[in-house]
């Protein structure tokens, strides 16, 4: 969730790719093993061609609306995970929200 490790991914963003790579939002990066680095990667590829995929096409004039339908788990504290059904955590700091599921990242 560090902004200094990679900048310009949103905090939706940011949430759908930790939990497309299984990895809990809290994590420091000096604990995150070779194949853990490569799923964030991999997921990075996959998270963003998603929803370059979804948004296509539905953009209107204004290019401040968020299409954020669909997203996995960003906005969805409470709801069920659609990997496993366990509640969506949702956390607030520092004037910034996350979801992650607490069965799925670890
Ligand atoms: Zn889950």
């Amino acid at each position: 969730m560090n902004n200094t490790f990679l900048a310009s991914i949103g905090n939706a963003y940011a949430d759908e790719i930790l939990f497309a790579a299984r990895i809990y939002p809290y994590r420091r990066r000096s604990t995150l093993k070779p194949e853990e680095v490569d799923a964030l990667y991999g997921a990075m590829h996959s998270v963003l061609e998603r929803a370059s995929a979804a948004v296509a096409g539905r953009m209107g004039d204004d290019i401040h609306v968020k299409i954020r339908d669909f997203l996995q788990v960003h906005g969805k504290g409470g709801e069920p995970c659609p990997q496993c059904g366990n509640t969506i955590s949702q956390i607030t700091a520092n004037q910034r929200l996350t979801n992650f599921c607490r069965r799925c990242q670890v």
